[in-house]
């Protein structure tokens, strides 16, 4: 696959509306220009997909600082963006805020290391540095009608894979070859990538939210977690299910029905104007009550898009989010008995005018395989 067919960018010219986006935010704040060197939002800038750069956006022009290994690909990638090669980005950061006569200027406090901050400072001491925090994470956590539509293939892929996957789920076979038959059918498909490794936590191990896959052997009577997803078009898909090898047993289909209940509540509960605790609390009250409220130790959901964990949404119980039309966000609770194991169910949906919509399709019906 060439640079060139990256399929969802920003229209590349300096005056995109990403960028206009930016350059409103920045004013709010008095700074003038704004730097970042974080590669998920350097590329929703500029379209630019490579592993190192800075991107720098002034008043009147956008730059990608970028070394000789990705001059000719950032060219190709960021049209409109003046692609500068460069042996020191720090020297040239300074050199170039210094020719725009830019006094104060914007960088991510989150993003920027120790190392990295000694180095503005050292190197462009003369600018005032102002510290910013989630000004592209902002802009991110509302979808483009392109960048939902990348989402919604990555989704149908992740989809599809689920479907497959339940005909490999068989006594015998290990976690890991289950993961890797999972990561095999979604790049053979078409995936850029998996968004993560794939978790498939069996029996006991299943009350390990995100336990890596072990080599333990699947059984008869397991509850088997299945997490997964995968990137296309540099977008990302996040699908949980749970499935039993034979009979739930009692204790299987109750919990299990608790946690669809929660997870429909959870849905019910998104659109413009919630806050992401509320969320939570419509899914979480469905568990507290039938006493499984401290089974539950994380949190409702996160926003996805770039970034399979993006922070802008997260529905927990502190998060103060406000959901906006556009916002893409997981929902996916989940009860973990230790010694027993555990259900998590979770789909992506998108935050809509009046609700949400869910973009999983996979089934979510109680799931007694034959064994
Ligand atoms: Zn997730």
């Amino acid at each position: 696959m060439s640079p060139r067919s990256f399929a969802v960018s920003p229209d590349g010219a300096a005056g995109s509306a990403r960028l206009e986006r930016l350059r409103a935010q920045l004013a709010e704040h008095g700074v003038e220009a704004f730097v970042t060197a974080y590669g998920a939002n350097r590329r929703y800038l500029s379209g630019f997909t490579g592993s190192a750069g800075m991107a720098v956006v002034l008043p009147a022009a956008a730059v990608l600082l970028v070394d000789g290994r990705y001059t000719e690909q950032a060219r190709q990638q960021a049209p409109g963006w003046d692609v500068r090669q460069v042996d020191s980005f720090y020297e040239a950061l300074a050199q170039l805020l210094e020719e725009a006569g830019v006094r104060r200027c914007g960088f991510e406090e989150q993003r920027v290391s120790y190392h990295g901050w000694r180095q503005l400072q050292e190197k462009a001491g003369a600018v005032e540095w102002v510290p910013l925090a989630n000004t592209v994470e902002k802009l991110r956590a509302v979808k483009e009608p392109e960048e939902l539509a990348a989402m919604r293939r990555a989704v149908a892929l992740a989809d599809r894979a689920f479907t497959y996957v339940l005909d490999q789920l068989q006594p015998g076979v290990s976690e890991r070859e289950v993961a890797l038959k999972l990561e095999v059918f979604m790049r053979r498909e078409g995936a850029e990538a998996v968004s993560f490794p794939p978790i498939v936590a069996s029996g006991p191990n299943a009350a390990l939210p995100h336990v890596r896959p072990t080599r333990r052997a699947l059984r008869p009577g397991d509850g088997v977690i299945l997490g997964f997803g995968c990137v296309g078009d540099g977008y990302c898909s996040d699908l949980t299910r749970t499935v039993f090898l034979g009979p739930a047993g009692e204790r299987g289909r109750e919990i299990y029905d608790l946690v669809l209940r929660a997870q429909e509540a959870g849905l019910d509960a998104l659109r413009p104007g919630v806050a992401g605790r509320d969320a939570d609390g419509a899914a979480r009250r469905v568990i507290q009550e039938a006493g499984y409220g401290d089974r539950f130790g994380h949190g409702l959901g996160h926003g996805v898009g770039l970034e399979v964990h993006e922070d802008i949404p997260r529905l927990s119980q502190r998060s103060e989010t406000v959901l906006a039309a556009g916002m893409v966000t997981s929902v996916e609770p989940g009860i973990y008995v230790p010694g027993w194991g555990g259900v998590r169910i979770e789909d992506l949906a998108v935050v809509t005018e009046d609700g949400c919509e869910v973009l999983s399709a996979a089934p979510k019906e109680l799931m007694e395989l034959p064994v």
